[in-house]
């Protein structure tokens, strides 16, 4: 059985990325590799409107451990942390890995960010410092406003650094005025991991002290260097050249159809009595977490689907403690894809109404299957 992935990572894949990664392995150093590289900056860039963006092997969590490394660079301590879900606490603990101190405002699980709050947060930070945030919070399923938050930076002249990992491929961005924006190639881009990206300007890294700054890490370098500075892996750089070809090709139809599908999703979710935890008026396209039915735990019920064929999330500690799980919708995934998924769900809860669930029955045993 060829299972359906909703997972947040990895994602389905279309053809093209399948026989992108087929290609053998390149060379790092070859022109060939080099024109390949920078095809996939340019591109990356024409996609989300940065002004350039440096690769990084690595996951997500690489690209925001070059942002903390590069705003200790900056030599400005002091700045604004913004977290409302799993991976604005993250971002906490990575700043204060490379010594910043930033004030952080914290909102409940599904809150979106309250952008009054943050407004006069910003109002105590001298100007030139900072605030960080993530725009699709993926733990949650909440999109925040990035753009509100733009606003509120430039009058205060406050630099912003923002998360976009799992943004980035979902819907439009216009990243040419943040000072420092995070993204991976395995998550709505629809590729393969393993690439960290961090989008900045030039003209203002270039000038930063970097000394203290991890050489792997080094933005600025980064960006000045012809080709990856390291041995850089050829197979998932092949991977997202076939994505972005697919992007040129019908940027709107990628972003609409990402729209489109999460609309579904949450549409279906709410018809099963399973409301997602992010209100609708602020609910990504990407992702959708909700409770887990019934009183199952989240790794019960995601062993259930996975049984039946598709995959979900909920095994990570931070969704499993809070019993909530989460479906995907990221790469080559079709709607007629999750249709499978929620006449399954029907069926499951037809046969274990609310209430009657006796776990020890419906739980298979963990080697089944
Ligand atoms: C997945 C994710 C990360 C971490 O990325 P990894 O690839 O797992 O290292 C960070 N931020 C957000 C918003 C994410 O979705």
């Amino acid at each position: 059985m060829t299972e359906i992935s909703l997972l947040p990572g990895p994602v389905s894949l279309s053809a093209s990325v399948r026989a992108a990664l087929q290609q053998p392995p390149m060379y790092h150093r070859s022109a060939e590799f080099l024109s390949l590289f920078d095809a996939v900056r340019r591109q990356l860039c024409a996609l989300a409107g940065g002004r350039d963006v440096a690769l990084f092997p690595g996951s997500g969590t690489v690209a925001n451990d070059v942002i903390a490394a590069t705003l200790a660079a900056t030599g400005v301590n002091r700045g604004l942390i913004l977290n409302n879900g799993e991976f604005g606490k993250r971002l906490v603990g990575q700043a204060a890995r490379f010594g910043l101190r930033p004030q952080v405002l914290t909102w409940n699980w599904g809150q979106p960010w309250d952008l009054q709050m943050i407004a006069t947060a910003l109002d105590d930070l001298p100007s030139g410092s900072w605030v960080w945030g993530v725009h699709y919070e993926s733990s949650t399923g909440v999109l925040n406003d990035f753009s509100g938050l733009m606003g509120l930076a430039r009058q205060r002249n406050v630099r912003v650094c923002i998360d976009v990992i799992s943004s980035l491929g979902a819907e439009p961005l216009d990243l040419r005025d943040v000072f420092l924006a995070s993204s991976t190639s395995g998550k709505a881009l629809g590729s393969c991991s393993g690439i960290a990206m961090v989008f900045a300007n030039p003209e203002e890294i270039v000038p930063l002290d970097q000394s203290c700054v991890p050489t792997s890490l080094d933005l600025a370098a980064a960006m000045l260097h012809a080709g990856p500075r390291f041995t850089f892996p050829s197979a998932p750089l092949h991977a997202m050249a076939a994505v972005l070809n697919e992007y040129a090709a019908q940027p709107r139809l990628r972003f609409e159809s990402y729209t489109a599908l999460g609309r579904y999703v949450r549409d279906e979710l709410h018809r099963l009595g399973l409301p997602p935890l992010a209100d609708e008026r602020h609910a990504s396209s990407t992702i959708a977490t909700f409770s887990a039915p019934n009183g199952w735990d989240s790794n019960s019920f995601v062993e259930l689907c996975r049984c039946a064929g598709f995959l979900i999330g909920g095994q990570s500690t931070y969704l499993s403690e809070r019993r909530l799980v989460q479906i995907a919708t990221m790469g080559a995934i079709r709607q007629q894809e999750c249709e499978a998924f929620f006449q399954y769900l029907d069926r499951l809860l037809l046969s274990h109404p609310p209430g009657r669930v006796a776990l020890s029955t419906v739980v298979p045993p963990p080697n089944e299957g």
